[in-house]
């Protein structure tokens, strides 16, 4: 399969087939002239990734930013494979997941590794998520990133409008699952996915469902998710 182009710059790199077993879907966009941010990691298929990238516009470009979305092991497992790959690599998350990402004692739970018979090797996190919302700017593109708990207590949404005004929602697991052994709060994550449908985006780039495009079809989607939770 081959990497799937959702605007300019903009390409889903990496999914249960693009990839491999386990894996969420990854997205790279394209930043500057030279980088590219990546939006989670996947669990360990870093290399293939990086092969996938080398299909699009996108070749050549060096990864210079990483966000993880919150501290599931199919999100993080393969951060520290690009850490090696690109040691100026500079990786984002919330701090209401970071003890679970940088593998603080008893969080092992928490990431869901022992889901994907794994141990987690955990990265280092350069910069950590504290506001709400928090805007990065990487060489001159805004990404604001939305506190979203309710899946895990540190789980993020990146919002990116391209030069068009088209608004991208990186919502990743939006679906859930809701489980004890994670923290999750479905209270905190309704209240997370009425905010997410006030912004009104374009498109929905899902963790685990795919690409969601026009604005009717991302509020169909998560209107949908919180009806099934019972909201
Ligand atoms: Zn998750």
């Amino acid at each position: 399969m081959n990497p799937k182009k959702i605007l300019d710059g903009l390409y889903l790199v990496g999914s249960e087939s693009l990839s491999g077993p386990g894996d969420c879907m990854i997205y790279a966009l394209g930043i500057g002239k030279d980088h590219i941010c990546l939006i989670d990691a996947g669990t360990q298929y870093a290399q293939q990734i990086l092969d996938n990238i080398t299909k699009t516009e996108l070749k050549n470009r060096d990864i210079s930013d990483l966000i993880l979305t919150h501290c599931h092991f199919d999100h993080i497992g393969a951060a520290h494979q690009f850490q090696q790959l690109f040691p100026k690599i500079k990786t984002y998350a919330h701090s209401w997941d970071l003890a679970a990402i940088t593998g603080q004692p008893n969080t092992q739970g928490l990431t869901a590794a022992n889901w994907y018979g794994q141990e987690l090797v955990p990265p280092k996190i350069d910069y950590v998520i504290k506001k709400d919302p928090e805007i990065l700017n990487m060489e001159g593109t805004n990404l604001i990133c939305y506190h979203t708990p309710g899946h895990t207590p540190g789980s993020i949404a990146v919002l990116y409008e391209n030069e068009e005004g088209m608004k991208v929602l990186f919502g990743q697991d939006i679906h859930g699952p809701f489980m004890e052994e994670f923290n999750s709060n479905t209270d905190d994550w309704a209240k997370s996915m009425k905010r997410l449908i006030n912004i009104g985006a374009d498109i929905l780039c899902e963790g685990h469902y795919g690409i969601f495009q026009g604005k009717e079809n991302v509020k169909r989607f998560i209107e949908g998710q919180l009806r099934n939770n019972g909201y």
